[in-house]
């Protein structure tokens, strides 16, 4: 019985030296053998890719000898509305990435092979993230992201873990799960990887029109001016400044451009659990983050102030 199943375990398919696994069984078969096992970055991605998650190789490049990605569109973190069937899927486009990139293997499973035929018993579900501006925009997300956050690391096994600060909450969640939960992993977050005019790459940048890409920039630069705002106050120790400052600072440069349809959220939040702030202090810093609407496409973005930087991307 063993045997036939360790076969069909090693059917990963090598194109242009990267090995494509679509399989847990053959991914775990590809981690037993790998020579430099505990030496290992993992990026996990929803493929799509682009110079931002390119840059999340870069680094794990720079730190292991052996990067695997995964491309995954994990339809747990979707809720309804939000069309999962909609999301650009562009495997072959990806795989050349990453292989471009120095990938060694890619971890790209379908649905039924993660979670199976049967609806799951088991989830993660990451206490009071539902509060977050983030969370109250997308009920299920979080609970779906530290789920297959989890399966993920426990498939693959990598040393380091890379993100991206561009989905901050994210990266706040995934901190705190492996230490909540006593994973052997270490998390690096990289810096948000921006176009000439503060715009965050994104898979999403491509449905914007002309018109629309012209003036997306606005969105950093109002998250800037909200900065700008917390940086400039008197640096004597317990000044603070009100969240409700920070946000009208960020939203008077939003309202400056009609294009901006509907400002969602801005938030003004602790980097170590995402929970609003009242006031903004040196000490203990903020995550400013804000998700607009421009024409039918969702924005979302944030910067770092204070110690906020030192909590998060310090790793
Ligand atoms: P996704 O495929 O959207 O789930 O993203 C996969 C990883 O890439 C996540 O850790 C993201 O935060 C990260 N990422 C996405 N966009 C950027 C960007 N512009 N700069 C840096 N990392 C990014």
């Amino acid at each position: 019985m063993r045997a036939p199943r360790c076969r069909r375990a090693l059917e990963g398919v090598s194109r242009r030296g990267i090995t494509i696994l679509r399989t847990v069984e053959a991914m775990r078969v590809y981690q037993a053998q790998a020579h430099s096992w505990r030496d290992v970055g993992f990026v996990p991605t929803m493929g799509a890719l682009h110079a931002g998650h390119v840059s999340l190789v870069t680094e794990a490049l720079r730190q292991h000898n052996t990067v695997v990605a995964s491309i995954f569109v994990n339809p747990t973190q979707f809720g309804a509305g939000e069309d999962l069937d909609k999301y650009p899927r562009t495997l072959d486009a990806d795989i050349q990435m990453l292989a471009a990139a120095g990938v060694s293997c890619v971890f790209a499973p379908d649905s039924r092979e993660m979670y199976g035929e049967e609806t799951p018993l088991c989830h993660v579900e990451p206490r009071a993230f539902g509060d977050t501006c983030e969370g109250l925009a997308r009920p299920d997300f979080f609970r779906g992201v530290a789920t297959v956050v989890t399966k993920l690391f426990n498939i693959v096994q990598p040393t380091t873990a890379f993100f991206g600060q561009k989905d901050v909450a994210q990266c706040v969640l995934v901190q705190r799960l492996v230490q909540d939960l006593n994973m052997a992993v270490r998390i690096h977050v990289c810096e948000t990887m921006r176009d000439a005019d503060g715009l965050a790459k994104s898979s999403r940048n491509a449905y914007l029109n002309d018109g629309e890409r012209r003036v997306a920039g606005i969105l950093y630069k109002a998250l800037s001016a909200a900065k700008l705002l917390c940086e400039q106050q008197p640096s004597q120790l317990g000044a603070s400044i009100s969240r409700l400052d920070v946000i009208a600072a960020a939203e008077r440069t939003l309202r400056q451009e009609p294009l901006v349809g509907n400002i969602e959220y801005v938030s003004v939040a602790s980097p170590r659990h995402m929970r609003e702030l009242d006031t903004v202090s040196r000490e203990e810093g903020a995550v400013i983050s804000a998700a607009v609407r421009l024409g039918s496409v969702r924005l979302i973005d944030n910067v770092l102030v204070g110690r906020a930087a030192i909590d998060i991307l310090t790793n």
